[in-house]
């Protein structure tokens, strides 16, 4: 491709994911770079001068925390480099626990956007090549500097924190419960409606990450599930609570004596609003599992609380910071 000198400059990274996937007849695998997927996307070449790097080329539950600080490493120095932005392209399983976790490694500063497929590029209406288009417009925008990471997709913008992925295979999949999109992209505008409030945290990642387990409360469960939680390698749990933050009343003390020991933080398995802290006072209920140690979550998704979780147990953050960052994150 060649571009004129006056386009900002985009680094895109690629890690794998469907976007990247290619086979003839028994599925398909992650096989295509950076650089193959600028190839041919109609309009690429008139937003941004494009620089490509392949990272990995993984499906994203196979992406770990070790694998995500190097691309966060990665997108610092195409930063300092003289990229005006960058987009990261990835599998859509895990996107919505990679974008918080970059957004919390990096400062908010020059856009940094998540991008993937629901369609992989030997489907009809692989949506792909319109997602990248989208995200690199994203990118390339001034407007869309300060906002931490974004999610592009579906012609809609997404702030990291709150995105997540909500059905299996529409191109629509990726929503914002919560809020809905920050913005969205019409013809070749990028508009920002609006702006969070605050910066999440930057913290640093150590090697390796410490151990910590997200269990989803069912229906009748039964508090011997719990006991996958007492391992002595376990810095720390998430326990995606019902409704706005609740267990069965067997729960109450053995998870006593774990937040006694650990920081567990109680997030909701519903995934949209925020946990409750002064309503509901029976046994199992927030008011009660917040008196015996719990931390709320807050409006973070039990996915995304074990990964806020997990970097601040690796800076060795204590209870009090724990619970601190919790509540003004
Ligand atoms: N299994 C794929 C992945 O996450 C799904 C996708 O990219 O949409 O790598």
């Amino acid at each position: 491709m060649t571009w004129s000198p006056e386009l900002p400059r985009v680094t895109v990274f690629s890690l794998g994911g469907t976007i990247a996937m290619t086979g003839s007849g028994h599925g398909v695998k992650p096989t295509l770079a950076a650089a193959d997927l600028i190839k041919g996307v109609a309009g690429l070449d008139g937003v941004a001068r494009l620089d490509a790097q392949a990272m990995f080329a993984a499906p994203s539950v196979d992406l770990t925390y070790a694998d995500i600080a190097k691309v966060a490493a990665a997108i610092g120095e195409a930063l300092a480099g003289g990229a005006d932005g960058v987009v990261v392209t990835q599998g859509t399983d895990t996107l919505e626990e990679t974008a918080f976790l970059l957004d919390l490694l990096l400062p908010a500063g020059a856009p940094v956007v998540v991008t993937g497929a629901m369609r992989n590029p030997t489907l009809a209406g692989a949506d792909g090549p319109a997602n990248l288009l989208a995200a690199v417009r994203v990118a390339a925008s001034p407007d869309a500097a300060g906002l931490g990471v974004v999610v592009v997709a579906n012609d809609e913008i997404h702030a990291a924190r709150y995105v997540r992925k909500l059905h299996v295979s529409r191109p629509s999949s990726f929503a914002s419960p919560t809020l809905g999109p920050i913005g969205w992209i019409v013809e070749d505008r990028v508009r920002i409606a609006l702006r969070p409030a605050s910066p999440t945290p930057t913290l640093d990642w150590s090697d390796p990450a410490p151990l910590v387990p997200l269990l989803t409360v069912s229906f009748s469960m039964d508090a011997r599930e719990l006991a996958a939680l007492d391992h002595p390698e376990v810095c720390g749990a998430v326990i995606a609570g019902a409704g706005s933050g609740h267990v069965p009343s067997a729960f109450v003390e053995p998870l006593e004596a774990l937040a006694d020991r650990l920081p567990v933080i109680l997030a909701s398995r519903v995934g949209a609003g925020e946990t409750y802290r002064q309503t509901y006072a029976y046994a199992g209920g927030e008011i009660d599992l917040v008196r015996r140690k719990l931390i709320p979550g807050g409006y973070l998704d039990p996915a995304k609380a074990r990964i806020l979780l997990t970097l601040l147990l690796g800076a060795g953050a204590d209870r009090s910071r724990i619970a601190e960052v919790f509540a003004g994150v």
